[in-house]
């Protein structure tokens, strides 16, 4: 396990007592949760749950889930899927005891899920009882032009919403199993308007009260929002009126801000960057190209409406120091990184805190 130690750890320790903001982790399986934890994480910032979809003991099921012909058809898949969730979230509150975990709801592009391979279509034939063919068709259904701009984030929520009852079911089952209960912040993905978010806090909140009548017990839990969407951030003072906290998506706010896709941005950017087009890499840098402002616009809406509002950003730029530096200045409350980056977040963040004194 890594440790920071010695003259390094001395400096983390005076870096802990000079910063603000907290610093929490991108993780989702129980060993990068401690791995960020050894690290100094204070807490999950985000957990990624469709990385745990792809585990090869369960793909089938999602696929059954995904290419099912109706609700009936999917709730068989979503059964066999319910266990597997909650030992994935039992493993993480218990290696995270007593600080937050973010866990946000499935954002998959869609068509990562999607089987490929004759073997894949005839493993999910088998599972489901259904023909090859009729599996074909479904998935070329299900094809889209522009998978990052289509059926994902909430939206897969607002048409299938047993999929998120099932996640939410599987995270207030798993936070009722433990003596010491954490507090679950459940997040939505890709949210653009107040409405989706309603609607999904609808389908969460349903779950918590279901799971808390079983087993006679409540707990706390938080519900809000990724910030992801320029909407989104423009309209924030209504979005808070749902969500109790929002953690800036930069990845994709990047992406939909800019118009430059996060996948092949890669062809021009350099370019862009050496001819002064984009003073630095958007998407190493929020401080520059408009993303900055509207987290900016973002937080002040959502502090007019909701003043106690969580505030914390979970893009790869939660990782950035120039980035952190204008965190601190917005006032958010929190940034995630990756595990390996989060000593540097928290040097980052007491730098930023000490600049501004
Ligand atoms: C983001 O968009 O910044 C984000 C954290 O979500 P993902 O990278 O999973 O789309
Ligand atoms: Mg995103």
């Amino acid at each position: 396990q890594p440790e920071l130690v010695g003259d390094f750890g001395t400096l983390m320790v005076w870096a802990d007592a000079g910063r603000r903001m907290k610093v929490r982790a991108n993780a989702e399986t129980p060993l990068d949760a401690q791995t960020a934890r050894d690290f100094g994480a204070e807490g999950i910032g985000l957990c990624r749950t469709e990385h745990m979809f792809f585990d090869a003991s369960r793909i089938t099921a999602v696929r059954q889930m995904i290419l099912a012909e109706d609700e009936k058809g999917r709730r068989v898949a979503l059964d066999k899927l319910l266990p597997e969730q909650r030992k994935d979230f039992t493993a993480i509150f218990e290696v995270m005891a007593g600080l937050p975990v973010t866990i946000r709801l499935l954002d998959p592009p869609l068509h990562e899920f999607l089987p490929h391979q004759e073997s894949e279509f005839a493993e999910v034939a088998e599972a489901a009882g259904v023909g090859i063919e009729v599996l074909k068709q479904r998935a070329a259904e299900l094809h889209e032009f522009n998978p990052m701009l289509g059926h994902r984030g909430c939206r897969l929520g607002v048409t299938y919403p047993e999929i998120y009852e099932m996640q939410a079911r599987a995270i207030f089952e798993a936070a009722c199993s433990l003596e010491v209960a954490p507090v679950p912040e459940i997040m939505i993905p890709l949210v653009g308007t107040k409405r989706e978010l309603e609607l999904m806090k609808d389908v969460v909140d349903k779950a918590a009260e279901e799971v808390f009548a079983e087993q006679g017990k409540r707990i706390d839990y938080l519900v809000g929002t990724m910030i992801e969407l320029p909407r989104a951030a423009l309209m924030a003072d209504e979005i808070a009126e749902v969500g109790s906290f929002f953690s800036f998506g930069t990845n994709d706010l990047t992406q939909t801000t800019l118009g430059v896709s996060r996948d092949d941005a890669a062809r021009f950017l350099t370019h862009y960057v050496d001819k002064g087009i984009y003073a630095r890499d958007p998407f190493v840098s929020l401080d520059v190209e408009g993303v900055g402002q509207l987290i900016e616009i973002a937080a002040t809406k959502g502090k007019a409406t909701r003043p106690d509002i969580k505030l914390g950003i979970c893009g790869e730029h939660g990782g950035d120091p120039a980035s952190i530096a204008f965190c601190e200045k917005v006032g958010l409350d929190y940034v995630s990184a990756s595990p390996y980056r989060v000593p540097i977040a928290r040097l980052a963040a007491a730098q930023a805190a000490l600049a501004k004194k």
